[in-house]
C-alpha cells in the first residue's frame, strides 16, 4: 500500500488550504466545487457533476461491479462574526505548529480534502483495478438544514454505504441523536394595555404553556442519551409593543430525537398537553409544529423543509461494521467506536434512507464552530489512512 508520500502529504496541504481560503457560507459554495473539480481533474475521476442544489459529485469507477461507497462532507461553514477575535486570518490558511488555522479546517473541509484525496490515490495505487465505485460529494446547506441537500445525492448516487467526515478524532461514529425545532404558538386577543381585562394577554398564556412543558420528560435512550426538550427562544406580536397588550407569542424548543421517533410521535405528547390545558381554559389558544426553513442555493434553486432531521444508531457487532474496524486496525489505526453528539448529514442517509453509514473525521468535533478554528496536519494526514481502511473494508 502506497498511502502517502512527501508529495501526496504537499498536495494534500494545500487543497486543504486552497478550500479554506475559499469563503463559502451556506448557500455560497460554488467556488468549492470549482476546486473540488480542478482536483479530481489532475486525478483519475471518472466524472465530476453538480446537481440542482449545487452539491458538487466527484465519481471513481472501478473496472469491476460492485458497493457503491459514498463519502460525504458539507463545503458550506458557518460565519466568521467578528475576524478581530482571531489571532490567525480566518481564511488565511496559515500554518503554524503542526496546526492550520481557519472557520472550516476541522467543520470540514479538511476531511473533505482528506476524502478527494484518499479516493484518488486509492484508485491510483490500485491502477483503478478494484470492485465497485467511490464517490466523494461536497454538500451544500448543511449548517441549518443537515441532510436536506444530501436527500438529492443519496438519489442521484444511491450508495450502498457511506462515510460522513464529521470530526470524531480518527474514531468510528456508528449513531447520533437527531434534532428538530418546535414551535409553540399562543393566539390572544389584543388590546389597549390600559384597560387589559378586554384582551387576552397571548405572553401570560404562553407562561403557563412553557411551564407545563418543563414538567414533561421526553424519552431516554440507553446508547444515545436524553431526547431533551429545552426552550431557546420566546417572541411577542408586536413587537416592540408600545401600549397593547400582545396577541401572539411563539416559542421555539430544540429536541434531539432517538431512533424510533417519528414527525407523528414527537408532537404528540405536547399536542396532548395543549388540548388538556385548552380544556380547561377556554381562553387559551394555542398549537405546536415544526419550524421549517426555505434558503437560496448558489445555483438559484430553492432549498426547503421541515426541521426535523431524524437519530439513528447501528450495532457494532455488524458485519460490516466489524470488517471495517478490523481493516482500521490492520493498518495500525485504533480508533474506538462510539456517536456522534451532534447532529449531522448521517440524519438522511442512515436515519431516513436507511442507507448503512458510519462517521469517521479527523479533529476534534468541539473545534468546530470556535474562533481560531484549526486542524493539526497530523490528524489530516492520518485520516487519509482510516479512509483507506473504510474503502478495503467495503470496496472488495
Ligand atoms: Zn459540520
Amino acid at each position: 500500500m502506497a498511502m502517502l508520500n512527501e508529495e501526496r502529504k504537499e498536495e494534500l496541504i494545500t487543497l486543504t488550504q486552497r478550500m479554506i481560503q475559499i469563503k463559502s457560507y451556506s448557500g455560497e459554495e460554488k467556488a468549492v466545487t470549482e476546486e473540488m473539480r480542478r482536483f479530481c481533474e489532475k486525478h483519475s475521476f471518472t466524472d465530476v457533476t453538480t446537481d440542482r442544489y449545487g452539491n458538487c459529485i466527484c465519481r471513481i469507477k472501478g473496472s469491476r461491479p460492485g458497493k457503491k461507497l459514498l463519502f460525504d462532507g458539507h463545503m458550506d461553514t458557518v460565519p466568521v462574526p467578528d475576524p478581530s477575535k482571531w489571532s490567525h486570518d480566518p481564511f488565511g490558511a496559515e500554518i503554524a505548529d503542526g496546526k492550520m488555522y481557519g472557520r472550516g479546517t476541522s467543520d470540514m473541509k479538511g476531511a473533505l480534502s482528506a476524502m478527494l484525496a484518499a479516493a484518488a490515490y486509492y484508485a491510483e495505487d490500485l491502477k483503478g483495478d478494484f470492485p465497485g465505485e467511490i464517490c466523494v460529494a461536497g454538500i451544500c446547506h448543511e449548517e441549518c438544514f443537515e441532510g436536506v441537500a444530501s436527500r438529492e445525492v443519496s438519489r442521484l448516487v444511491k450508495p450502498d454505504y457511506v462515510v460522513i467526515g464529521e470530526a470524531s478524532q480518527l474514531n468510528m461514529k456508528i449513531g447520533q441523536r437527531g434534532r428538530a425545532e418546535i414551535v409553540v404558538e399562543t393566539f390572544g386577543v389584543p388590546a389597549h394595555s390600559a384597560s387589559p381585562e378586554k384582551g387576552v394577554n397571548a405572553v401570560y398564556k404562553m407562561c403557563g404553556v412553557i411551564e407545563a412543558i418543563r414538567r414533561l420528560t421526553p424519552p431516554c435512550h440507553e446508547v444515545l442519551g436524553k431526547g431533551i426538550l429545552e426552550l431557546v427562544d420566546v417572541k411577542s406580536s408586536p413587537y416592540p409593543g408600545a401600549s397593547v397588550v400582545p396577541d401572539y407569542c411563539r416559542a421555539t424548543y430544540d429536541r434531539r430525537l432517538l431512533t424510533g421517533e417519528t414527525k407523528e410521535s414527537v408532537l404528540a405528547l405536547i399536542k396532548a398537553l395543549l388540548d388538556e390545558m385548552m380544556e380547561k381554559d377556554p381562553q387559551l389558544k394555542a398549537s405546536v409544529s415544526y419550524s421549517s426553513g426555505r434558503e437560496t442555493c448558489w445555483t438559484g434553486e430553492t432549498i426547503e423543509a421541515e426541521r426535523f432531521f431524524p437519530g439513528w444508531l447501528y450495532d457494532k457487532e455488524e458485519e460490516w461494521v466489524k470488517d471495517i474496524y478490523r481493516e482500521m486496525k490492520a493498518i495500525g489505526l485504533d480508533p474506538s467506536i462510539t456517536n456522534y453528539d451532534f447532529c449531522t448529514n448521517g440524519s438522511h442517509y442512515a436515519g431516513e434512507a436507511g442507507i448503512k453509514t458510519i462517521g469517521v473525521g479527523p479533529s476534534l468535533e468541539t473545534l468546530a464552530h470556535t474562533i481560531d478554528e484549526y486542524i493539526e496536519l497530523d490528524q489530516l494526514m492520518k485520516v487519509v489512512e482510516s479512509y483507506y481502511g473504510v474503502m478495503r473494508a467495503i470496496l472488495k
